[in-house]
């Protein structure tokens, strides 16, 4: 996204990567991700997600690509635990996003798919919804190459003084800009490994009932429920029910692990499934993915200057929750690479501290 906004500011631009473009191990790999507005009291991210899904549907509408779906996003806020989800209706009444709050029997009523006992509100955001993550980089990349963009196969690395490079020299060219994930840390080891940490989400995708489309995006939300550490998404395009048991701290080593889940991860997911969504009990794994995020103290992104190399621009920082913003993201690290601005104190790499779950945007 950040090459093709680059392209679209007139500058001319080459985009690097280790693999092909959609490939397994990125964290932007898998058939889909959540879009939605709910960020707690943060109005910035707020503001950025509505932003980014005006242009995802234009994207959408340019491309002719099925990108988006607008199925909603459930909220399930947790007896004693609302906080974050206290705020995400403040902020939504203050920014005008649209969204319903409903008690465990209109959840019961409107969404029978989910079993709601333990649960107080929730909140309902009709505007959210699923983006298909691996079509969205394919056509954005597409679309990249279409305006100019070149494309090329290369391992960038960095020397002792985290200058990149490429091929054993260094890399040239006005600005370059670092948007490579997790892979951000082992290529500044001083800069951007103390600020971050990488962990491992195990994802499994669950068989919808035998003649049944109550688990469809067209009948089911996606969903948030804190409460458990889970989120996932209806089955979309025949995925099956992705379901996201979040075990904190779970290793991985990008570079080398087997993509496979782990069976600790398939365990607890079963016993979120009997819990919450009891239509799918007996339902059978189909799919599964293990990838990462990596995480910064305070869950912002990170879009600054290298502290020693100032034409590199280091941008990502996803702590699990960039790819919605994409088009927002790039646009505005495209701005600041061409110097048109600065970049936003919270993205600033210095003075990172870890913030409250009731501060945070992710509610972690
Ligand atoms: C299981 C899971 C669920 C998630 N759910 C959501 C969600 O619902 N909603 C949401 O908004 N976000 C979600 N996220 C977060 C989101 O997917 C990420 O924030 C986003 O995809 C990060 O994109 P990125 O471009 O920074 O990193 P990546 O997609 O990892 O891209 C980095 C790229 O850099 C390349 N690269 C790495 N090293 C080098 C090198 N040395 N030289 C050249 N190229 C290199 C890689 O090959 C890769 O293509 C989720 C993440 C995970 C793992």
């Amino acid at each position: 996204m950040t090459a093709l906004h680059l392209q679209r500011r007139g500058a001319k631009v080459t985009l690097i990567d280790r693999w092909e473009p959609g490939h397994a191990r990125a964290a932007s790999t898998d058939y889909n991700r959540v879009i939605r507005a709910i960020s707690g009291r943060d109005e910035f991210y707020t503001r950025w997600a509505r932003d980014s899904r005006a242009r995802w549907l234009e994207l959408q509408a340019e491309t002719g690509q099925n990108l988006m779906y607008e199925c909603g996003a459930l909220i399930l806020a947790t007896g004693g635990h609302c906080d974050w989800e206290d705020a995400t209706s403040e902020t939504f009444d203050k920014v005008g996003v649209p969204y319903y709050r409903f008690t465990p029997d209109e959840v019961r009523a409107r969404f029978p798919q989910f079993k709601v006992d333990e649960i107080s509100y929730a909140l309902f955001e009709p505007q959210a919804g699923l983006l298909m993550a691996h079509r969205c980089v394919i056509t954005t990349v597409e679309l990249f190459k279409r305006e100019g963009g070149v494309v090329k196969r290369g391992t960038v690395t960095t020397d002792a003084s985290e200058r990149p490079m490429l091929d054993g020299r260094p890399l040239e060219a006005d600005v370059i800009v670092i948007s490579t994930g997790a892979w951000m840390a082992e290529m500044f080891p001083r800069t951007i490994k103390p600020i971050s940490a990488i962990m491992g989400i195990n994802v499994l995708y669950t068989s919808t009932p035998d003649g049944s489309d109550q688990f469809d995006m067209e009948r089911m939300p996606c969903w948030i429920d804190h409460g458990q550490g889970s989120f996932g998404i209806p089955s979309s395009e025949g995925s099956g029910v992705k379901a996201a048991v979040v075990i904190p701290n779970t290793p991985i080593d990008i570079n080398n692990d087997e993509r496979l889940i782990e069976r600790q991860s398939l365990n607890k997911t079963r016993q979120y499934i009997r819990h919450r969504l009891p239509g799918l009990i007996g339902e059978r794994v189909v799919d599964s993915k293990f990838n990462q995020v990596i995480l910064t103290p305070d869950t912002h992104f990170i879009v600054d200057w290298h502290p020693e190399h100032s034409n590199v621009l280091l941008a990502g920082g996803c702590s699990g929750h960039l790819f919605k913003h994409g088009p927002a993201f790039g646009d505005f690290t495209a701005g600041v690479a061409m110097r048109d601005y600065g970049t936003a104190d919270r993205f600033k790499i210095a003075g990172r501290r870890k913030l409250s779950p009731k501060e945070s945007p992710s509610g972690r």
